[in-house]
């Protein structure tokens, strides 16, 4: 095999996920995974019900048309209108994928020249950077940094160079829990109209907002035209294994997506996109009810992580709470966050891995509240004996 190495020079240093890491010791150390950000509880029984009866029934176990079924295009679209009044066609401006990661991929990898650059909030949720590297791209990071964790609107304008292609946005943010306020992507929009920019919008968080509400970009002046934007079933309904994403956008930009996306996955998915476009039709009390009973779990690990030490920084959404460890005597996440199992049986993420300026998150960790109570309380009486450990 020669010298040269396996892995091309784009993927270098992109080992394994830390989702992957995380989670491979949380099962070895038998511990309470507060890392990788998937529910214990599953989502609505007649839904898995919808799952499984379209199986049974033999709806969609053959390759499915290659935009998604047209039932689930339709309460896509629906669901865009019913939450954000914005309009799209379900024929052309809706597209089904294999979660929003490879909606995000597929988007990448259609609208990136190698040499462009993009500009995204850091901490990255962790395929941007390997999607922006796949594309050949560059990226320009943002960083969104402690407490507030807002985005400097005057340091986005200092980063535009003629070389900037687009925008990768991120709004809830994992894992600082961030929600973008009307002013700020007011100011956005400007921006990316005044410099014809792309826009990518990382939405998947977009029903767990607990403070203010959620602005899609789309729906700004000049942005229609010019935002992909990308959601999933995964968070919304509690099923991030069914792996049903999507992508609304005008009819050219879908196209160019599509044309990617049909050579990574070509479909995906077939009984679950029947069972999804049941889920996005259920009533508002499903909507309010998931995102109050997250809330409450919210404020359960916040209280139980202030007490154990760590300085908290609540998120206005998402179910991840970002912490800094250095109220514990401790100034690594990464080698916190390779301890903790062992020293307290608590596996959480350490967002260090989410930066390219390493010294911003160097002492952040993140831990998810997406469990049962009564696993959440009992991580809470473990970590809160930690300090003197
Ligand atoms: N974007 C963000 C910000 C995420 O946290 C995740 C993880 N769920 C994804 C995209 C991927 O979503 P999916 O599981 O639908 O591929
Ligand atoms: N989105 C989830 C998180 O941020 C995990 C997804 C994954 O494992 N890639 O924790």
């Amino acid at each position: 095999m020669g010298t040269r190495s396996l892995l091309n020079r784009r993927l270098t240093g992109m080992g394994t996920t830390i989702f992957v890491e995380m989670s491979a010791l949380a099962v070895a150390t038998g511990s309470i995974n507060l890392g990788q950000g998937f529910p214990d509880t599953d989502g609505p029984h007649e839904i898995a019900q919808v799952a499984a009866s379209a199986v049974l029934a033999g709806r969609g176990n053959q390759y499915p048309p290659g935009p998604g079924i047209p039932e689930l295009r339709t309460a896509i679209a629906e669901h865009q209108q019913r939450f954000y009044g914005l309009t799209y066609d379900p024929d052309t401006e809706v597209l089904v994928t294999a979660g929003a990661t490879e909606a995000l991929a597929a988007a990448l990898l259609a609208l990136l020249e190698p040499g462009d650059e993009v500009i995204a909030f850091e901490p990255f949720y962790d395929s941007y950077a390997a999607c922006i590297a796949m594309a050949g791209a560059t990226r320009v990071p943002l960083t969104l940094r402690a407490p507030s964790f807002r985005p400097d609107l005057d340091e986005l304008r200092s980063l535009i160079t003629p070389r900037t292609r687009l925008l990768l946005l991120n709004t809830p943010h994992n894992p600082t829990g961030t929600v973008l306020t009307p002013e700020e992507v007011a100011v956005i929009a400007e921006l990316a109209v005044e410099h014809d920019l792309l826009v990518i919008t990382d939405e998947v968080y977009e029903h767990l907002v607990f403070a203010g509400t959620h602005h899609p970009l789309a729906a700004l002046p000049g942005m229609r035209e010019r935002t992909v934007a990308i959601s999933s079933a995964g968070k919304t309904f509690s099923f991030t294994g069914w792996k049903v994403g999507w992508v609304t956008a005008t009819p050219e930009l879908v196209a160019a997506v599509r044309t990617a996306k049909q050579y990574l996955t070509f479909v995906s998915a077939g009984p679950f996109q029947y069972a999804v476009a049941e889920a996005l039709r259920l009533p508002d009390t499903y909507f309010a009810d998931f995102r109050a009973d997250l809330h409450r779990k919210r404020d359960l690990l916040s209280a139980g992580l202030t007490a154990a030490g760590f300085r908290v920084f609540e998120p206005q959404g998402t179910y991840f709470i970002t912490t800094d460890i250095t109220p514990l005597g401790e100034r690594d996440g990464l080698d916190f966050c390779r301890s903790l199992p062992e020293r307290c049986g608590v596996v959480a993420i350490p967002n260090v891995v989410f930066y390219d300026n390493t010294d911003a998150g160097r002492s952040h960790v993140r831990f998810t509240f997406c469990k049962q109570d009564a696993v959440l309380e009992r991580a809470i009486e473990r970590l809160a004996g930690l300090q003197g450990r």
